[in-house]
Parts: structure tokens; C-alpha cells; sequence
């Protein structure tokens, strides 16, 4: 067991009331970790040095570029890194160690970016309506930071808010998943060794039900990063209401992956798997649904199944796996639950429908790559997150029918297309309600590029340059250099 302690204002600590929790591999189903479960006095402790740290000269007295220098450091000692992190994230989230390896060697590039724009972020000079008056605004940062994350892509979803937040001048305070707090713990000392000071980034680990709420209400927290489920970004989102605290919530998703008859249906097919199969469906883009035009419904389902049947399922650490176990076991009922809906609603499964209890799954929480037909759109199993490994198919006829489905949840994280014509892959880029539209690709971010949601997906973007300034506030300053005075009793 590999026991792990808090990073409190510089300080590596247990539970200030020495509490812990065990965190479970999901491919053997075994404690692995033992994590310190964090109380309220210890997130206290960790907003005030992330508030006293947020004045202390040794941060706030940084330039820009200073600042923009650290995450630089950050991001090569992560690079040097990125392998071992790899295989933690994949002991503890089970996600695949191929997936794992790429993300973590591509993460340092969220703090490459972010650094670089740390001094580029610019006031304006506003050529303003009052003769001798000189206007011009600043960007100021917020202050302290409640960074709260999901198990699925732990250190990738933690540094599209990190890395802005620190480029913008704020600190923080992070609380991962109970699911996947190791990583996070993993990551810490290289904050310090990269030279931030102490209290800028500190980790606080634990169960979201004891210490989220205090997290989000604490007065001297200035906005919350969150991005999770959508009921628990509505519990969020009203805390934060009570105290008008800004929030950039990333929540779940239902997207549609539409497959048009004048598509290259091998590449269509390649697509939808990895839409929904990658990860095991445990990703917040998952390409829940497939819309599939009648045309071609027959061959492309008969190809569907064909190429998700040779999926290789068992140890996500072996390079060869193709799917692996569900992160946690309450998800992985939660999957077979909802299979078990969509029957009770009439679907039928042409491919899975139940646990995996293929040998080299083990004792690990392991769905069969599950593809539901006979779907209608407004089943539950059409509408609502599953976040596994379990595809709803629905056919449908002419382009116009093809939006309304794709439009008709109360999400809108993303949406795919599959078509070779390009007047219809410009329409479908302008009506699709989401906040990532795919055309003849599917699940492709980028630290370039805005992530967020529409409707019930979120609030805010994440990467590209907008993102910063969700961490930033705009003030604007006015100074009289004319000196002469004037009607105290008017409005100037
Ligand atoms: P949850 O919403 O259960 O948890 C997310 C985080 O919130 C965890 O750290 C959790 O802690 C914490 N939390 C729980 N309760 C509270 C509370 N009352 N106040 C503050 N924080 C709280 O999501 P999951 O971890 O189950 O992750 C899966 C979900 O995340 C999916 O629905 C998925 O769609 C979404 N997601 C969205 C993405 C996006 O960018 N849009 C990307 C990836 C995932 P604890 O773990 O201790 O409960």
C-alpha cells in the first residue's frame, strides 16, 4: 500500500484529525492507496495560505513573465514525468495506460500555453467621452480558486484550470476525486520543485460530501473551477449563487455522432467506436448516441458490431488493451442499471449488454462494449449520461431530422459528424447546439482550442485564449488630469 499525505501551504500533511481513505484499483478491484480524507478544518487551512499566499509578495510581487516562467518549468519536469504519472493514473482510474502515456505527454502543453500567455494578457486604453479624463483598464486576477475535478482524466481535467488560473495570477485550492486523488498527490512536488511559493497550489484530498460544500462557500474563496456531473454542478452552482461567486462548470454530456449516407462509412464506423469505446465511455464527449441514416443503417450497424466484437478488453496497463474496467465500482453499477433500462424500455442489444466476465477482465469492474438498437429519442437511455461503455442507435431520414434529435437533450458538450459534403458539414457546424462540433473526427481537443458546453453541459470555456480570462477580472481606472473642479452635485 503506498500511504500519501496533503499539500497545505507548502507543508505535506496527513488529516488534521488523521483521518483516511483506501483508493481501489479498478482492474484487480483492490485497495491500493491509502489518502488522507481532508475535514473542513483541513480545507480551511488550505484557503487561508491559498488567501494569504494570493498577497504575499513572493506571488503577487512576481511579473508576469516570472509567473509565466514557473509553468514553463512546470511543464518540462511533468514531460520528464509523464510516464510514471501515466501508470499511477492507470492504477488508480484503470483508464488505459496507451491513453494515459498520450495524455500525460501532451498535458505539459496546457502549461506551455498558459505560461506564454501569462504577459500577454493586456489592459486597454479606452479613448473616453470626458475631455481631460484618462480611462484605461487593468486585468486583475480573482484570488483564491476552489479547483474541484472528476476521476475520468484527472491530472488533464485539473490542468485546463490550473494552468490558467496560475497564468492569470490567482492561487488555488484543489480537491480531486476520492476516486483519483493519487495523481494529484503525485503531481505536488513539482509545483515546488518548478518554484512556486508555498500555498500557491495546495491539494486537499477527501470526499466531495464532507468538504465540497465548504469549499465552494468559503468567503475567501473567490470562484469555483469545477467540472463533473451535472447534478453535482447544480449543487455547486447554487452554493456559489448564495455567495455571487463566479463559477466555470464543465458537466456531463448525451453527444451525437451522426453518420450521413454520403460519408466514408469505414471511417464513420472508426469514429463511432472510438467514441464510445475509448475509455470505456467514461469520458464527458462520449458519442453517446449514433444517429444513423436509414440508407445505410443495415451495413453500417452490421460493420459496427463487427469491428467493436474485436475490441481486447482486460489490463488497462498492457499495452495491447483496447477497453478497460470502469473506474469505480458504483459507476459500474450504475452502467449495468441503465442497461437494464434501456431493455425495460424495449432496446435490444446487438452487441454486450452485461458485465464482462471475459478471463483477462479478473476480479476488475469490467461492461462488455454494449450497442443498443431499437432506440427511440426520447428513451432515457437516448437522454440521459451513462458514462460507460454503451451505445444508443437511432436511424433517422432527412439532415433536418438528424439536428432536431441531436439538439433534443438537455445537453450540448459536443457533437460529430460523418459526411463528405461540405455545404452540409457547414450547416451542421452552425445548427448543432453543442460546444464542439466534430466533422469526420471525433474526440479531438487541443490546448489551442475552446472546450465547454452548451445548455445543460456547462459554463465557460476551457483552453484556448478566451479561457484566461475566466480568471481574470476587468478594472477600469479613471484618472481627472485636467484638475479643474467640478459641480459636486452632478454626475461627472
Ligand atoms: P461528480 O460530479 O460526482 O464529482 C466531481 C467532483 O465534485 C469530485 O471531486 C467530487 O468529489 C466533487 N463533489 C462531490 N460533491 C460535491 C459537492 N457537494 N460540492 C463540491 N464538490 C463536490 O463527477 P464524477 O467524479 O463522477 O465524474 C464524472 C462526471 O464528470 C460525468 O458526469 C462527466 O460527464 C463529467 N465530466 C465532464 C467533463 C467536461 O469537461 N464537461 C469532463 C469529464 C467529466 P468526490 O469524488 O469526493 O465525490
Amino acid at each position: 500500500m503506498q500511504n500519501y499525505e496533503m499539500l497545505i501551504d507548502g507543508r505535506w500533511a496527513p488529516a488534521a484529525d488523521g483521518q483516511v481513505f483506501q483508493s481501489d484499483n479498478p482492474f484487480t478491484g483492490k485497495p491500493w492507496a491509502v489518502i488522507p480524507r481532508a475535514g473542513l478544518q483541513d480545507v480551511d487551512r488550505a484557503i487561508e495560505a491559498a488567501w494569504a499566499a494570493f498577497r504575499a509578495p513572493a506571488w503577487r510581487g512576481l511579473t508576469a513573465s516570472a509567473r509565466g516562467l514557473l509553468l514553463y518549468r512546470l511543464a518540462d519536469l511533468i514531460e520528464a514525468e509523464a510516464d510514471r504519472l501515466a501508470a499511477v493514473e492507470t492504477r488508480d482510474n484503470g483508464k488505459l495506460i496507451n491513453e494515459m502515456r498520450g495524455q500525460l505527454r501532451y498535458l505539459p502543453q496546457w502549461y506551455r500555453y498558459f505560461g506564454g500567455l501569462a504577459d500577454k494578457v493586456e489592459g486597454r486604453v479606452i479613448p473616453i467621452d470626458k475631455p481631460g479624463v484618462f480611462n484605461f483598464t487593468r486585468e486583475e486576477p480573482l484570488g483564491v480558486i476552489a479547483v474541484i475535478t472528476p476521476w475520468n482524466s484527472p491530472l488533464m481535467l485539473a490542468a485546463w484550470k490550473l494552468a490558467p488560473a496560475l497564468a492569470a495570477g490567482n492561487t488555488v485550492v484543489w480537491k480531486p476525486s476520492e476516486y483519483s486523488s493519487a495523481s494529484a498527490l503525485e503531481l505536488g512536488p513539482l509545483f515546488e520543485k518548478a518554484g512556486f511559493p508555498p500555498g500557491v497550489v495546495n491539494i486537499v484530498t477527501g470526499f466531495g460530501s464532507d468538504i465540497g460544500d465548504r469549499l465552494v462557500t468559503h468567503p475567501k474563496v473567490a470562484k469555483v473551477a469545477f467540472t463533473g456531473g451535472d447534478a453535482t454542478g447544480e449543487a455547486v452552482y447554487r452554493a456559489a449563487a448564495k455567495h455571487i461567486k463566479p463559477v466555470t462548470l464543465e458537466l456531463g454530456g448525451k453527444s451525437a455522432n451522426i453518420v450521413f449516407e454520403d460519408c466514408v462509412l469505414d471511417d464513420a464506423v472508426n469514429g463511432v467506436v472510438s467514441g464510445i469505446f475509448a475509455a470505456s465511455g467514461q469520458t464527458c464527449i462520449a458519442g453517446s448516441r449514433a444517429l444513423v441514416q436509414r440508407s445505410i443503417y443495415d451495413s453500417f450497424v452490421e460493420k459496427l458490431v463487427a469491428l467493436s466484437k474485436t475490441a481486447r478488453m482486460g489490463d488497462p496497463s498492457a499495452d495491447t488493451t483496447q477497453v478497460g474496467p470502469i473506474t469505480t465500482q458504483p459507476q459500474y453499477r450504475k452502467i449495468l442499471e441503465y442497461i437494464d433500462i434501456a431493455r425495460g424500455e424495449g432496446a435490444t442489444a446487438v452487441l454486450g449488454g452485461a458485465a464482462a466476465t471475459r478471463p483477462e477482465c479478473g476480479d476488475g469492474w469490467f461492461v462488455e462494449p454494449t450497442i443498443f438498437v431499437g432506440v427511440k429519442p426520447d428513451m432515457r437511455i437516448a437522454q440521459e449520461e451513462v458514462f460507460g461503455p454503451v451505445l444508443a442507435v437511432i436511424p433517422f431520414d432527412t439532415e433536418d431530422e438528424a439536428i432536431e434529435i441531436a439538439n433534443s437533450t438537455q445537453f450540448g458538450l459536443a457533437a460529430g459528424a460523418w459526411t463528405q459534403n461540405i455545404g452540409r458539414a457547414l450547416r451542421l457546424s452552425e445548427k448543432l447546439e453543442a460546444g464542439t462540433v466534430w466533422i469526420n473526427t471525433y474526440r479531438a481537443v487541443s490546448y489551442l482550442s475552446p472546450f465547454g458546453g452548451y445548455k445543460r453541459s456547462g459554463i465557460g470555456r476551457e483552453s484556448g485564449l478566451t479561457a484566461i480570462k475566466e480568471y481574470l477580472q476587468e478594472k477600469s481606472v479613471w484618472i481627472d488630469a485636467q484638475g479643474a473642479p467640478s459641480n459636486p452635485f452632478v454626475m461627472r
